[in-house]
């Protein structure tokens, strides 16, 4: 069994999370500005009483609009569940456990699991 690469994949994993915090802020930049224009777009809600009695083309630039947020929010929150701890999923994953050599936890839940939560390898102790 070959050594895992911990700097390599930790690298990868910042890049990563770079990638997904830039991406959130744009996001939430143009949620902002969506919020702003409220009138010549979207109303800033959709509740259903807002909705009833819209033209049909005005609901379905809104249900397309929501759609693509809703796709853009599942893309980084994929990306960001990649990158926290299986166990927690609110600290980054930081250790590659032994000997199965998984990269999913982090080092605090690193310490305390008898087993690796994605395959149910027994973990090594570190000496
Ligand atoms: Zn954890
Ligand atoms: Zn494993």
């Amino acid at each position: 069994i070959r050594p895992p690469l911990p700097s390599f994949q930790t690298a990868i994993a910042e890049q990563q999370r770079d990638e997904a915090l830039s991406h959130v802020k744009a996001l939430t930049e143009k949620l902002e500005q969506m919020k702003m224009s409220g009138n010549n777009g979207c109303p800033p809600n959709y509740r259903p009483c807002d909705l009833r009695g819209m033209p049909l083309a005005k609901l379905k630039s809104i249900q397309a609009k929501l759609r693509e947020e809703i796709e853009e929010v599942e893309i980084v929150l994929y990306q960001e569940t990649a990158n926290k701890c299986m166990k927690c999923e609110e600290k980054n994953r930081s250790v590659t456990l032994v000997p199965c050599n998984h990269y999913v936890v982090c080092d605090t839940c690193a310490t305390t699991q008898r087993e690796c939560p994605y395959c149910q390898t027994p973990v090594t102790p570190k000496a």
